[in-house]
C-alpha cells in the first residue's frame, strides 16, 4: 500500500523529459527525486526501498508471491488481479506491478476497493451526458467520424460517415491511440516516426466477457446460501501453474481451455441490473485471443466459447 500511495499520483503526470534542460522538466525531475532518492526522513523511498520498489516493479507475480505464500490457491487468487486484462502470464515479468496497480483504486477512501455503478457502467456515461447538457452542451450521435480535418498541422474538424463537416477550434478524440492515429488521421499529416511508434503500439485483446441473465441467483456448492462471500467478486482458478497454461493457449491463438475466471453477480447489490426477482451474472474470462489462429472469430465460435 506503500507503494501504491507512491506510484498513485506519479500517474496522472505528464514524465519531465530528461533530455531537456528547460525549467519544467529539470523540476519534474527533482520531483521524481523526493519521490525516489531522498531518504526516507525527507518522504522520499530510501536506499533499501528503492531496490525493493526497482525489484517489484520488474518482477512475476509468481516470484512475489512465492516470497509470501505457500498455498496454491491463494496464490492464484492474488495472481488474478496481476493478469487481468493484459497480455502478460503470472511468469512474466512486469506481471507484479499488475497487481499494485489493480490495488490503486479507492472507493470512498477505501484505498484497493472496488466498486459497481448503480445502472451500470452505461449509468456513468449518462450522467456525463446529463451533465454536458445541462451546461449547454450538444450531442450528436448515430454516425462515426471518419477524418479528422487537419490544415496547418492543427486540427480543425472533422467529417462524419453522413457527410457532415463539424468544424471547432480544439478537439479531442476518444477513440484509441491506434483508431485516432491510423485510422482517421491521414497517413500524410503524422511525422514517420509518430505514425511508426502508433503502429507498434501494441493493443491485443486478451479477455473475454460474458453477460448471463439468471432466473434465479445460482447454488454454490462451497459458499452457503445467503453468505456475504456469494455478493462480491468471485474467482474461479485452481494454481498459478494452470493459469501460465491459460496464458500458453492464448499465445498459441486459442482462448483458454482453463481460463482464469473473474465473476460477479451485480444486481445482488444493484436490483436495477435484472427485471425484478431476475439476476444477472458478469463474467471475465482470461485469456481469449482477438485473433483466432483458426480462421478468427464466428458466430459459431462465439456461441462455442459462451457454452465452454
Ligand atoms: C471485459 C472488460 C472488463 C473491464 N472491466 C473494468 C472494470 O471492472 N473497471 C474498470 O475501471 N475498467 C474496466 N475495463 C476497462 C474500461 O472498460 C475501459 O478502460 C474504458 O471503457 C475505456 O473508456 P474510453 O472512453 O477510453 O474508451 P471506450 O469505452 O472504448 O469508448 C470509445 C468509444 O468510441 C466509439 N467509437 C469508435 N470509433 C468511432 C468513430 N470513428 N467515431 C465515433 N465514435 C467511435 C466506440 O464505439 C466507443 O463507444 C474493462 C474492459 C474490458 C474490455
Amino acid at each position: 500500500m506503500r507503494q501504491c500511495k507512491i506510484i498513485k499520483p506519479l500517474l496522472k503526470m505528464t514524465p519531465p523529459d530528461p533530455t531537456s534542460f528547460r525549467p519544467k522538466d529539470i523540476m519534474g525531475l527533482l520531483e521524481f527525486a523526493k519521490y525516489f532518492a531522498a531518504k526516507d526522513e525527507l518522504g522520499g523511498l530510501g536506499e533499501k526501498e528503492i531496490y525493493d520498489t526497482i525489484r517489484f516493479w520488474t518482477m512475476s507475480v509468481r516470484d512475489y508471491l512465492e516470497e509470501y505464500f505457500e498455498s496454491d490457491v491463494v496464490k492464484a487468487h492474488l495472481a488474478g488481479s496481476a493478469i487481468i486484462g493484459t497480455a502478460l502470464g503470472p511468469y512474466s515479468p512486469g506481471s507484479a506491478y499488475v497487481l499494485l496497480h489493480h490495488y490503486m483504486g479507492e472507493v470512498d477512501g477505501t484505498v484497493g476497493a472496488w466498486g459497481y455503478s448503480r445502472g451500470g457502467m452505461g449509468s456513468i456515461t449518462k450522467a456525463m451526458a446529463a451533465s454536458l447538457k445541462a451546461n449547454g452542451g450538444d450531442i450528436i450521435a448515430g454516425s462515426p467520424v471518419t477524418k479528422i480535418l487537419i490544415k496547418n498541422n492543427r486540427s480543425h474538424g472533422v467529417v462524419l460517415e453522413n457527410g457532415d463537416e463539424i468544424f471547432a477550434d480544439k478537439l479531442v478524440s476518444n477513440l484509441d491511440v491506434k483508431r485516432t492515429f491510423l485510422k482517421v488521421v491521414e497517413k500524410k499529416e503524422l511525422p514517420d516516426d509518430f505514425y511508426n511508434a502508433v503502429k507498434n503500439f501494441k493493443i491485443r485483446g486478451s479477455s473475454g466477457k460474458l453477460n448471463i441473465a439468471l432466473d434465479d441467483l445460482p447454488i454454490w456448492k462451497s459458499i452457503p446460501e445467503g453468505d456475504p462471500a456469494g455478493t462480491g467478486d468471485l474467482h474461479i482458478t485452481q494454481s498459478i501453474e494452470e493459469m501460465e497454461g491459460a496464458y500458453d493457449d492464448w499465445k498459441d491463438g486459442r482462448w483458454s481451455k482453463f481460463p482464469y475466471v473473474d465473476m460477479c453477480i451485480p444486481s445482488i447489490n444493484d436490483p436495477t441490473m435484472a427485471p425484478q426477482g431476475k439476476h444477472y451474472m458478469s463474467v471475465f474470462v482470461q485469456y481469449v485471443p482477438y485473433n483466432l489462429t483458426d480462421g478468427g472469430w464466428t458466430e459459431e465460435k462465439r456461441l462455442e466459447f459462451g457454452n465452454m
